[in-house]
């Protein structure tokens, strides 16, 4: 499989610029992705063209709008292999989705005082912050895998960190900060064992490998759509259909009741009981788009073609004087996250982006992580299906050249 660089290059307007007199070397997609003129023309033609409140709306641009909204939740729910298309909630991201899970859980008086929640080391904030709310609200305790020097998971003493009191395991499939591809399917079959739920964060791994949420077998995967080659503000929710139903809802108001009156309210059927108000219609839209967009290329594809980007700059980089890289398993994808000793990832990344190559620097949302490694933070390239070896060579230019400025 190989993929035709110069034409998928095209398709992305930002990139067509200079920054601080270089041509732009974008390599922060782990933060966030570039849309193609096919994601932006769906963007401005849903504006153009059908913008409507949808689901109540009798007339025809509110039942087009509707239909637009509810076809791009089928095709969303085809790429991940959804058992029902209502499986597929709307949430503006991973955050947001997340936060989603906790407070339903929270709201569903099934975790008590004493219950356990287990996340892992390498998590996002966001992967984190809304259990700690929960434990805060219920009285469990959270439990965390500890990290192995090469950015894994340490998975000797599982079996006293998942038990029959974890009531719900939360881990990333693919790390922001390291690249590491974690052994998921191990964990989540332990924890269906144990009765535990098990929510994966989807949000490195949705646009970078082929994801069947029945195969996966976990109970919610999430993700959002800027990492996706889709819009900001759109992200999804997939969760199992009999825990969804049992839950309770999150947020009150329209679309997610189906009566209303002072005495009593009752809510809505799936989706809708979880996307309480007027929705990111165009955020939607738009993200479909951008599933078909990848699937016209191929998702194997751009993954072996990131894969080869990472495999290239990994061995470019490991020749570089005093590089120290964090994140050295087996299994990566797309993220190459490094320091070089003496010299403040900050610094780094300034003068790296001088050079019109756009890396990220700091603790990537992953304090608990950055503390693992004694550091406080990280540079971080992050590769895309636009990036090509020509970018991978700006990098390691820039950063032998900032390294020479800054010793
Ligand atoms: C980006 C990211 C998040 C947060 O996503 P938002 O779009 O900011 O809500 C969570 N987890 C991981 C692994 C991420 O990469």
């Amino acid at each position: 499989m190989s993929i035709d660089i110069t034409s998928i290059r095209a398709q992305f307007p930002v990139l067509n610029q200079q920054v601080n007199g270089f041509p732009l070397v974008y390599l922060d997609n782990a933060a966030t992705t570039h849309n193609p003129q096919a994601v932006i023309d769906a963007s401005t033609d849903y504006y153009s063209r059908l913008n409507s409140n949808i689901h109540r709306g009798t007339h025809f641009l509110s039942r087009e709008a509707t239909a637009a909204h509810e076809a791009a939740r089928e095709t969303i729910a085809k790429q991940f292999n959804a058992a029902h298309s209502h499986e597929i909630i709307f949430t503006s991201g991973t955050t947001d989705s997340i936060n989603l899970v906790s407070t339903i859980l929270t709201f569903s008086g099934k975790i008590k005082a004493g219950d356990r929640v287990l996340v892992s080391g390498l998590e996002h904030h966001s992967n984190i912050v809304p259990w700690q709310m929960l434990c805060e609200h219920t009285g469990a305790e959270l439990d965390v895998i500890p990290i192995t020097d090469s950015g894994e998971w340490d998975l000797s003493e599982i079996d006293t960190l998942l038990t029959e009191k974890t009531k719900i395991v939360a881990v990333s499939h693919i790390s922001n900060a390291l690249g590491t591809v974690n052994p998921i399917e191990k964990i989540i079959s332990k924890a269906k064992a144990l009765g535990a739920l098990t929510l994966i964060d989807g949000a490195q791994s949705a646009a970078h490998m082929k994801i069947d949420v029945q195969a996966m077998g976990a109970d919610f995967y999430v993700f959002s759509g800027h990492k996706c080659y889709a819009p900001t503000g759109i992200g999804v929710l997939w969760g199992r259909e009999e825990i969804l139903n049992e839950l309770p809802p999150y947020k009150g108001g329209g679309e997610m009741i189906e009566r209303c009156s002072f005495e009593k309210t009752t809510y809505n059927v799936l989706p809708f009981k979880y996307e309480a108000g007027t929705p990111n219609i165009e955020g939607a839209i738009a993200l479909a788009r951008a599933f078909d967009w990848i699937n016209e290329i191929g998702i194997e594809a751009i993954a072996e073609h990131e894969q080869k980007l990472l495999d290239l700059a990994t061995d470019a980089i490991s020749h570089i004087d005093n590089v120290q890289l964090y994140g050295t398993a087996k299994e990566k994808a797309t993220v190459l996250s490094f320091n070089i000793k003496g010299i403040h990832h900050y610094d780094l990344g300034t003068l790296i982006d001088q050079m019109g190559v756009a890396v990220r620097t700091g603790h990537h949302c992953c304090q608990p992580l950055m503390a693992r490694f004694g550091t406080t933070g990280t540079v971080r390239a992050s590769f895309a299906v636009y990036n090509t070896e020509d970018d991978v060579h700006a990098l390691i230019k820039a950063i032998k050249k900032a390294a020479m400025m800054l010793a």
